[in-house]
């Protein structure tokens, strides 16, 4: 868990105006972080997570050599500073059981391969900033919905399931129906190559002062992004609903999703890559 606070270049100077809201959001969402046992599965809490999870499944466009960024803490000051790692065979975190790694991947793996080839040709580059109708026939949204949500507990720390015993209960049970209230699950389309996976993470807006607690996840071509509460806005296609279908229930429905860059590693920054250079380059002017 990275405790590194970040802000968007040219918002500095609102920092002081939102500096106690910032502070208490902080202690949340290290709160989280800092809850379960970081040896135990992040989905049932309660055995070794010692199984090799592969965040997205292998079949959902995870073969591939990946370059692995994280937050150097032990070198980050005013600017972040990364740790590069490549991994080979693709994206996975050793962080479920086996039996939760073995159970959730044979009941909701396969719907989540064909949801997302069913949109791997509207996430192109030349779609970002629009809204894509995608027409979705015989689907399973249940198991969609809960092979999203086991990725992206997979890749939050253990906090995330021991505060919502709600969520552990409705991916360990295939036939659990529903999320709790103050969590709200929403998908967008990634169009470019890549992902990022934020864990637990706080964002507050410096214009608002409103803030949420989101955990992302995204991997070309969906994204995932779990809020822990309403208070943000986010404009996101929200999936919620699905979660209360039941296992077995086949649907067609037709979805709106928005298409966005999502080029760097932060929760719902969904900046083109012209923008996040330019905020680059104001950042190093000022730090001259
Ligand atoms: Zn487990």
């Amino acid at each position: 868990m990275s405790h590194v606070f970040v802000v968007k270049p040219g918002e500095q100077s609102r920092l002081p105006a939102v500096a106690d809201k910032a502070k208490r959001l902080q202690a949340r969402v290290l709160a989280v972080g800092s809850s379960g046992d970081t040896s135990k599965c992040r989905i049932c809490g309660s055995q070794p997570a010692n199984t090799k999870e592969d965040v997205p499944p292998k079949e959902a466009f995870n073969r591939h050599t990946v370059l692995l960024r994280n937050i150097d803490e032990t070198r980050s000051g005013a600017c972040v500073r990364w740790r590069n790692e490549q991994r080979q065979g693709g994206h996975f975190e050793y962080s479920l059981c086996k039996k939760c790694n073995n159970d959730t991947g044979g009941w909701y793996g396969r719907e989540y391969v064909s949801f997302v080839k069913a949109c791997a040709d509207h996430a192109v580059v030349s779609n970002a900033g629009k809204i894509l109708t995608i027409e979705l026939k015989d689907i399973y949204p249940a198991r969609i919905v809960k092979q999203a949500l086991t990725m992206v507990c997979s890749s939050s720390g253990p906090g995330l399931t021991y505060g919502s015993p709600e969520l552990r209960k409705f991916l360990l049970n295939k036939d659990e129906r529903g999320l709790p209230d103050y969590l709200k699950l929403h998908v967008y389309l990634r169009c470019h190559g890549g992902g990022r996976s934020s864990g637990v993470a706080g964002i507050i807006n410096t214009k608002t002062g409103s803030s949420t607690v989101v955990s992302e996840v995204s991997w070309w071509p969906v994204g995932w992004i779990l809020a822990f509460d309403d208070s943000h806005g986010v404009v996101e296609y929200n999936v919620s609903e699905w979660c209360k279908h039941g296992y077995d229930e086949r649907r067609s429905i037709t979805i709106k999703l928005p298409c966005h860059f999502a080029v760097t590693a932060y929760p719902m920054d969904f900046r083109n890559p012209e923008q996040v250079l330019r905020g680059r380059n104001e950042q190093f002017k000022q730090s001259q």
